[in-house]
C-alpha cells in the first residue's frame, strides 16, 4: 500500500517512520527542498494549490492524507472523498477560527466569550461586551501563537487595529485558566474510536515547550472525552484529532482543534503501546486502531530554534528527534521524549534537558 501525504514537514516523516514499520511507503507533496520527510519517501516537489501535482499524488498512491492545517480545500475537494482522510469538512472548519466556535457551540462544548471582528466598532464594541483582557484574533492561518494580539486596555484597540485590520478577525475572551491539555483520539473509516492518555501542555509565547502525561482527574478526562467524540462524529471523522482545551477547576473550555498528529503528541512513539503517527495512519487504511495506553510517566521537550550539543550527547534514556531542520529563531527543530517509573524519576529526567535548554538561552 502506498500513501500519498501532502506536507514534508516533521509531523510527515514521523509518519513516514510509522509507515515503514507497518510496511507501508510514503509519496509525499510538498514544495520545498530538503524537507524533514525526504529521508523516508520521495517527494513531489508541486505547490500545495498545484492541483495537478496533486492528481499526480493521487494516482501514484491508495490513500491521501495531510500532515498540516492549511492545505488548501479546493486541493482536497477535487479528489474522490473516499481515498482523502481526514475529510474536507474538518478541514474546512479547522482553517477558520470563526467556523470551529459556532460548532463548539452546536455541539455544546463550552468555549470562551468571543466576538466576530469586521470593523473597528465591532473592535469597540467587543471590548465592552468582553471586558478585558482579550485577545484579538486572524481567523484563518494562525499557529503557535502568531495572528494573536493581547488586548489589555482600550489603549491597545487602535494599535492592534492597526496591525490586524486587513484580515479576517475575531475577539477572544482571554482565559483565566489553570493548565492546558490536549486530548488527542483516533477514529477509523468504519468508527471505532481510541484516545490516548489527557496530556498536559506548557507553553511560552504561544509555542508549545513540554508535554506531560498524564492527567489523573476522571471528571476532565470524562468531559474531554466526550467532547472530542462529539467533534469526531459530528464531522464523520477518519484520522488523528488533537483536541486543545483550556482548564480552570473542573470546568473544560475548548481552544482549538487540529485535523492531524500533533505536536502535544509526539510522547506516544516512545511512550504508548501504539504511537499517535501509527494509529493515524491505521485509522485512514480502516485497520484495527493499536492500543493506546501509556507507559509509565511520559513526557516530551521541544527544541526550538537550536539543538544544543549536550542535547545530542545525552544517554539512552533520553530519546532524542532532530528533524534535520536548519536553525532559525522559535523553529521547532527536534523534540526529546523521557519515561519515568514515577512522577519524580520523569521530573529528574525533564529537569535536565531544561536546564541544557535554558543554560543554552541564557549564553
Ligand atoms: P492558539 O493558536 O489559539 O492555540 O493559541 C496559542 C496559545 O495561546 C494557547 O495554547 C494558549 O496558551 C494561548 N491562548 C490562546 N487563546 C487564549 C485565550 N482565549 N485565553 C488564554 N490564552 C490563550
Amino acid at each position: 500500500m502506498k500513501i500519498g501525504i501532502i506536507g514534508a514537514g516533521q509531523l510527515g516523516q514521523m509518519l513516514g517512520y510509522a509507515a515503514k514499520s507497518l510496511n507501508l511507503e510514503c509519496i509525499f507533496l510538498d514544495p520545498s527542498e530538503n524537507s524533514p520527510a525526504c529521508d523516508v519517501g520521495e517527494v513531489l516537489h508541486y505547490k500545495f494549490d498545484d492541483l495537478d501535482g496533486i492528481k499526480q499524488l493521487f494516482s501514484l498512491t491508495d490513500v491521501i492524507t495531510y500532515e498540516f492545517e492549511n492545505v488548501p480545500v479546493r486541493s482536497i475537494k477535487i479528489l474522490d472523498p473516499n481515498y482523502v482522510y481526514p475529510g474536507t469538512m474538518a478541514l474546512e472548519i479547522a482553517q477558520d477560527r470563526l467556523k470551529e466556535k459556532k460548532l463548539f457551540e452546536l455541539l455544546g462544548i463550552p468555549i470562551a466569550k468571543y466576538k466576530e471582528i469586521n470593523s473597528h466598532s465591532d473592535l469597540l464594541h467587543a471590548a465592552s461586551q468582553l471586558d478585558y483582557p482579550f485577545i484579538l484574533k486572524t481567523r484563518r492561518l494562525g499557529y503557535d501563537g502568531k495572528g494573536q494580539i493581547l488586548i489589555e486596555k482600550e489603549d491597545d484597540i487602535d494599535n492592534a487595529w492597526i496591525k490586524m485590520q486587513d484580515q479576517l478577525l475575531i475577539a477572544e475572551k482571554k482565559v483565566n485558566f489553570d493548565y492546558e491539555i490536549s486530548a488527542i483520539g483516533a477514529r477509523n473509516v468504519s468508527g471505532e474510536t481510541v484516545f490516548y492518555p489527557l496530556t498536559q501542555n506548557t507553553h511560552k509565547n504561544g509555542i508549545l515547550r513540554t508535554s506531560r502525561t498524564s492527567l489523573e482527574n476522571p471528571s476532565i478526562t470524562k468531559k474531554a472525552f466526550s467532547f472530542h467524540s462529539k467533534l469526531m462524529s459530528k464531522l464523520d471523522y477518519v484520522g488523528v484529532l488533537a483536541l486543545e482545551l483550556f482548564i480552570k477547576g473542573n470546568k473544560v473550555i475548548a481552544n482549538e482543534f487540529a485535523p492531524r498528529v500533533h505536536n502535544s503528541g509526539h510522547w506516544t512513539i516512545e511512550g504508548s503501546k501504539t504511537s499517535q503517527f501509527e494509529n493515524h495512519l491505521r485509522a485512514i487504511l480502516n485497520l484495527k486502531l493499536g492500543n493506546t495506553s501509556s507507559k509509565e510517566y511520559v513526557a516530551m521537550e521541544n527544541l526550538i530554534g537550536s539543538i544544543p550539543s549536550k542535547i545530542k550527547q545525552l544517554n539512552k534514556d533520553f530519546f532524542i528527534h532532530d528533524y534535520g531542520k536548519k536553525e532559525r529563531p522559535d523553529r521547532k527543530l527536534g523534540h526529546v521524549s523521557v519515561i519515568g517509573k514515577t512522577q519524580t524519576e520523569r521530573e529528574k529526567k525533564l529537569k535536565v534537558i531544561q536546564e541544557i535548554l535554558f543554560n543554552e538561552a541564557a549564553n
